[in-house]
């Protein structure tokens, strides 16, 4: 079987110049897996190590570097699925911990749940021995504070709605990270994880803890989505692409019908990437930016910051 990854870093608008760190970001998480890959490793695997890699650098909303919430905490969403037997583990809410995919496979290996928030889940990672660790960095915390100095005076206690406000003010927007692996016995996974977006409500969860939604992996398809979680659970995009692929659709065409929908429907801010069980390989998007890498078989890695127009 051919063995293939492909990881993205978050669909949105990234601060100018900031392509050239974004690509060799992507480029050395496929790096890792394919490593992984490459000597029988698992899907399961490859797709966590290279999901570490990406949420341990910290120009990626994800694990170090993840946005703040509007009371100016952090708190991430992960989840890990497997296409094999439809094994999932995932982790929302999730605070104080290094790497939330990790504590999400853990969730998969270690309990009879798909998924663990908040409270629980942090105590369940330190049961399982992850220890404290401030996911905050100086970048970070200078976004929020800008993105909250910006808010109108009556937002400033409270802001229930930011949506619009982040329309309008979408610099550093994006970052969640990404990765879908094939191995070499065919079997798909998928692992997304994300600190959301700055200035979410406290307690928000987004789509990418959520199978089909931001996350999906099943015989078919694996994928990972990016972008506005609230359209994307909506829509569960993610297995909604896999279904059009059973379907008889090939692959890019049900990533870009499944875009086309959130476009129609909602004009959504978002992108996916996606491999299917024969090694095609898609990544697209709505947004200016979407850095992703990936290989095929014993090709070389291909990695940019956009799909080209
Ligand atoms: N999908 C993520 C969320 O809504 C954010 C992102 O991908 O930028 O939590």
């Amino acid at each position: 079987m051919t063995i293939a990854l492909i990881v993205h870093g978050g669909a949105g608008k990234w601060r100018p110049g900031s392509d050239d760190e974004a690509i060799a970001g992507v480029k050395a998480a496929v790096e890792v897996g394919r490593g992984i890959l490459a000597d029988g490793g698992s899907a399961l695997d490859a797709a966590c190590a290279a999901a570490v890699v990406l949420e341990d650098n910290p120009i990626f909303n994800a694990g170090t570097g993840g946005t703040l919430n509007f009371d100016g905490f952090v708190e991430l969403d992960a989840c890990l699925m497997e296409g094999e037997y439809s094994q999932v583990g995932a982790v929302s809410g999730l605070q104080r911990v290094k790497n939330p995919i990790l504590v999400a496979r853990k969730v998969m290996e270690e309990t009879d749940h798909c998924m663990l928030t908040g409270e629980g889940a942090l105590r369940f990672a330190r049961t399982m021995g992850f220890p404290d660790h401030d996911p905050i960095t100086p970048e970070r915390r200078r976004d929020w504070e800008d993105k909250k100095a910006k808010l109108d005076e009556n937002m400033q206690e409270r802001a229930f709605k930011t949506r619009r406000f982040l329309k309008q003010h979408p610099e550093y927007a994006g970052g969640t990270i990404g990765v879908v692996a094939l191995d070499e016995k065919g079997v798909l996974a998928a692992a997304t994880s994300t600190g959301g977006y700055t200035l979410k409500l406290a307690g928000r969860v987004g789509d990418s803890p959520i199978p089909g939604a931001g996350n999906y992996a099943d015989k078919v398809v694996g994928a990972s989505a990016t972008g506005t979680g609230e359209y994307v659970m909506r829509t569960l995009a993610t297995r909604q692409i896999a279904d059009y692929v059973r379907g008889g659709m090939k692959l890019d065409a049900a990533m870009s019908r499944m875009l086309d929908e959130l476009g129609r429907d909602y004009n959504a801010d978002v992108g996916f990437i996606a491999i299917d069980a024969m090694g095609n390989v898609a990544a697209q998007h709505r947004t200016e930016s979407m850095p992703h890498a990936w290989f095929v078989g014993d090709g070389g890695i291909v990695a940019r910051a956009r799909v080209p127009q």
